[in-house]
């Protein structure tokens, strides 16, 4: 019988708590609010909480109102094209096809962080 490698887990434990402690590192180091009006150009942005958006970048919209952001989570909802995610890293990922790593990546660039 076999014992588990509790070597392999102890490290795989250490780098999931790493990752963990940068991903809530960059997420708490981005200004939602400034992470949105660098992204969404058009988006009428300016009470904390739920916004709107402007026009929806997940789909060709012509007619906003249906994009939404939350500038305090980063979440972002589209009631029109079913887009939608939990915070920035979901937004980068959603908006221009990276797995997670990647925009963990692209995020750490753009901020200088
Ligand atoms: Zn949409």
């Amino acid at each position: 019988m076999n014992k588990p490698n509790q070597a392999a887990r102890y490290s795989n434990t250490k780098a999931a708590i790493k990752q963990n402690l940068s991903v809530n590192y960059i997420k708490s180091a981005i200004n939602t609010l400034d992470f949105y009006r660098h992204e969404l150009h058009n988006a009428p942005l300016k009470k904390h909480g739920w916004n709107d958006g402007g026009l929806c970048p997940f789909h060709s919209d012509n007619k906003p109102g249906s994009f939404r952001v939350n500038l305090i989570t980063g979440a972002f909802k589209c009631f029109a094209c079913g887009a939608a995610g939990s915070d920035v890293i979901a937004f980068a990922m959603a908006l221009y096809g990276l797995e997670f790593v990647e925009a963990l990546a692209k995020l750490v660039d753009d901020w200088g962080l």
